[in-house]
């Protein structure tokens, strides 16, 4: 077969055959096809799309494409489920979510992935922890998940090796943006997880991959059913992306106010609301609750016993962080040498939350290219939410830098995102609706 004849049918508006489809999955992981050809691909995909049939097909080819996991013979007492989000800008949902469904009896397998684009990811910021080992092998992710209740590491050569290439080429080549390579990206990587059940985070807005309710919306039916067809139970929250998720984002600033909210310290409004309704999601698509509300107060009480930061730590432990990284996390996390207030006046009234995302990558907090270390003391904290009046007194945030130069930029790049009004501006929901 010739992978130009594939490009070609694609590129003119047809519809893939099995042959095909398997023949791109097997040239992805054995990188028989090269880079250029799979862009090209993955670019006539964002243009002309794919049927359910294709992004199914896809997505089960990609799943098998290396190891799958099984979780039977360890009987667990509980089930095995994860969340996973779509991406945006200071989303670290993950690092308390987790913890809390395993104090609630659920095993929570994480394999997250890095930064894609403007989003900052679970990976990157877990290693902002030092000695936090994200590529342990099988047996020791296993054994933590079994003793811990749960791990959060990254994505793992074996597991889904073609959606490893895809994503990579996807991420460098403006191809991320499409409903069947999303659905195909993430679900194979959650099918080949060997999970039970999951739950989606599809984000909307103007930090999100899906930019309007419309497009997000059919990202979730098209998770929902192709979960279906590999017998993966899955439920969908679409929440909003049109500003930063809590008070920060950059990578060691995510964990540290991740460990403020699991010491229920400080619970940001809007993050409260996604974590405990992802998590009430989890222990209601596996049966765990029946109820909802009952799910969230579950879920509440894990953070306000000091259950699920107590499992938070034992994770970190078990993966190789330090043992007292609860108690003493300031001593661990990288910090900046510069960090000062960016001010400005009025109500805040929108965030354009890309652009904060790409001015952490212009701070060295997220990347240009695939492979490139990243600096991860940098970032923002203090991030105020839409509708805060801000002056003197209240900054629109606290920017952390490596230089005076980088900061400079920072601070115009965040400033460039956001709008100021003189009126209070409407109150927005996080959560726009439940798919299942
Ligand atoms: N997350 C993924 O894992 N894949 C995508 O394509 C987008 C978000």
């Amino acid at each position: 077969m010739l992978f130009t004849d594939v490009i070609r049918r694609k590129r003119d508006g047809g519809e893939l055959t099995d042959e095909q489809i398997q023949f791109f999955v097997d040239g992805l992981a054995d990188e028989s096809i090269p880079a250029e050809q799979v862009s090209a691909l993955a670019m006539a995909v964002v243009f002309n799309s794919m049927t359910f049939d294709e992004a199914a097909k896809l997505t089960l080819a990609m799943a098998s494409s290396g190891t799958v996991l099984e979780w039977q013979d360890l009987r667990l007492d509980g089930p095995v489920v994860d969340k996973h989000s779509t991406g945006g800008v200071g989303d670290k949902v993950s690092f308390m979510l987790a913890p809390i469904a395993a104090a609630c009896g659920c095993y929570v397998p994480m394999i997250s992935g890095r930064g894609l684009g403007h989003t900052g990811g679970t990976t990157d910021k877990a290693e902002s922890i030092p000695g936090y080992n994200t590529a342990p092998d099988f047996a020791t992710f296993r054994r933590v998940v079994k003793d811990v209740g749960c791990a959060i590491i990254g994505q793992t050569s074996d597991l889904a090796p073609a959606d490893r290439r895809l994503y990579a080429i996807r991420d460098i080549t403006a191809t991320v943006e499409s409903v069947p390579l999303i659905t195909a990206s993430i679900l194979s990587k959650k099918i080949a997880a060997g999970l039970d059940a999951l739950v989606m985070d599809v984000k909307v807005g103007s930090g999100a991959f899906m930019k309007t309710p419309d497009r997000a919306r059919k990202l979730s039916e098209s998770i929902i059913r192709t979960a279906a067809m590999a017998e993966l139970k899955t439920h969908v929250l679409i929440t909003d992306m049109n500003e930063v998720l809590g008070r920060t984002a950059g990578n060691a600033l995510e964990i540290a106010e991740s460990l403020r909210y699991l010491r229920n310290e400080e619970r940001e409004a809007r993050l409260d609301e996604v974590v405990l309704g992802l998590c009430a999601e989890m222990l209601v698509v596996t049966g765990v609750e029946t109820d909802r509300d009952a799910a969230r107060v579950k879920c509440d009480a894990a953070v306000t016993s000091g259950k699920a930061l107590e499992v938070f730590g034992r994770m970190v432990t078990a993966l190789g962080g330090p043992h007292d990284f609860v108690d003493n996390s300031s001593k661990y996390l990288a910090a900046a040498p510069i960090v000062r207030p960016v001010h400005a006046n009025g109500y805040l009234a929108g965030i354009n939350t890309r652009g904060v995302g790409n001015a952490i990558i212009e701070l060295g907090g997220g990347r240009h290219q695939v492979g490139e270390a990243l600096d991860l003391s940098v970032g923002f904290s203090d991030i105020a939410a839409i509708g805060t009046k801000l002056d003197t007194g209240r900054p629109l945030a606290v920017v952390h830098a490596s230089s005076e130069d980088s900061a400079r930029a920072a601070e115009a790049g965040l400033l460039a995102a956001c709008a100021f009004a003189e009126e209070v501006p409407q109150e927005r929901p996080v959560i726009h609706e439940l798919v299942s």
